[in-house]
């Protein structure tokens, strides 16, 4: 059995001591971290980014079958996507959480451990935050800082009317994970005798979706391909929504129509498999799945000998006038029309 430490033993400032004890600020803009009434960042010339988001136990996670390790992971992860969304280079992030007295001082090392190891793998600092109770459960609110060069900050409003879509690694998986997941536990909910049984399906072969469900990965090493193959996009977001819903949102604030070629979506084969054993069409997931933390950006045409050159990045088709609306074109050539369905984001 692990241990169980309740909260209360070591109290709230006592357990955020005990949480961030190991923090040490790696970033030259920040100034000061966790330990004062504020966190002192000093950015100079550049332009800052922040970005925000909330999480409620419930709606945004399922604990019966999200570990918190991976909970904290993710969490940190999704904010750092948006900063590398904007072509940022994320630097500090905080963290608030509310708990309930369900939590021990082990649960909450686990999510920390969780947020570190993301923050690390991105080199952010985490330099404050605030601690509550809540008794309903787990609520965590995260915001992280980043800076961009003045000038080089990527827009949803850029593209041009002729310009490429192009989109990082491949959709629909983190999707199917869930899918997966939500399977698992209804089974599990249903069997007559498992009191007392931790959650413990078997998800051989299906490794790589519950990955990119539990432990999703900002693109920072795409930012850096573009940065170092000299290509600045003209208009940039993250895929959190699904890949139809953003591309709406990039043709609308842009003010251009699109044709996005359905053959050349990247699908893992992992992700196909799962959708045919679903019944599910696989594009249909592809399209309309949510939490891929992919990137999808519009190069001019001049960058496309340059951009087919970039690892892990496929070109889906062109930016178009408005007047000729936004189509999914098939293999066999019909144009259908894109709707974003909306994706219940489980993040
Ligand atoms: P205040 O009374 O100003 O809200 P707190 O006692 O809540 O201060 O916080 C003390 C310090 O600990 C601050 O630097 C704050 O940013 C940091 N902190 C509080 N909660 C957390 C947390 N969950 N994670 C990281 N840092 C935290
Ligand atoms: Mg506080």
């Amino acid at each position: 059995m692990k241990d169980s430490t309740p909260i209360a033993s070591l109290g709230e400032f006592g357990l955020i001591d005990h949480l961030t004890k190991d923090i040490t600020p790696v970033n030259s803009s920040t100034v000061k971290g966790v330990g004062d009434d504020c966190a002192v960042l000093e950015y100079n010339d550049r332009q800052v980014l922040v970005t925000t988001d909330m999480l409620m136990e419930g709606v945004h996670f399922d604990l019966t079958y999200v570990p918190l390790k991976h909970l904290g992971y993710k969490s940190a992860m999704v904010n750092i996507s948006d900063i590398y969304a904007m072509n940022g280079t994320p630097r500090q992030m905080t963290v608030s959480i509310a708990l309930s007295k369900r939590f021990s001082v082990e649960d909450m090392e686990e999510f920390y451990s969780g947020l570190q190891l993301a923050c690390q793998r991105h080199g952010v600092d985490l330099v404050g935050g605030d601690t509550t109770s809540s008794l309903t459960g787990l609520a965590i609110s995260i915001t992280c800082i980043g800076e961009c060069e003045k000038g080089k900050a990527v827009f949803r409003s850029g593209a041009g009317q002729n310009d490429l879509i192009c989109v990082s690694g491949n959709l629909g998986a983190a999707y199917m994970g869930l899918q997966l997941l939500e399977r698992e536990k209804a089974v599990f909910n249903s069997q007559p005798h498992n009191d007392g049984q931790p959650f413990s399906p078997d998800f051989s072969g299906k490794e790589y979706l519950l990955e990119r469900q539990l432990k999703p990965e900002a693109r920072g090493d795409i930012i850096k391909q573009l940065r170092e193959a000299g290509i600045q996009p003209t208009a940039m977001m993250d895929i959190s929504d699904g890949l139809s819903s953003e591309l709406m949102h990039l043709c609308k604030q842009s003010g251009t129509g699109c044709s996005v070629y359905q053959e050349r979506i990247p699908i893992d084969y992992q992700t196909a498999v799962m959708a045919e054993e679903l019944g599910m069409d696989v594009y249909t997931c592809a399209l309309n799945g949510g939490e891929d933390y992919e990137l999808l950006f519009t190069v001019p045409l001049t960058d496309h000998d340059k951009v087919i050159g970039l690892k892990d990045v496929k070109l889906i088709g062109h930016m178009t006038r408005p007047e000729l609306g936004r189509h999914l074109v098939t293999g066999s050539g019909q144009e259908i029309e894109l709707k974003a369905q909306g994706w219940q984001s489980n993040l």
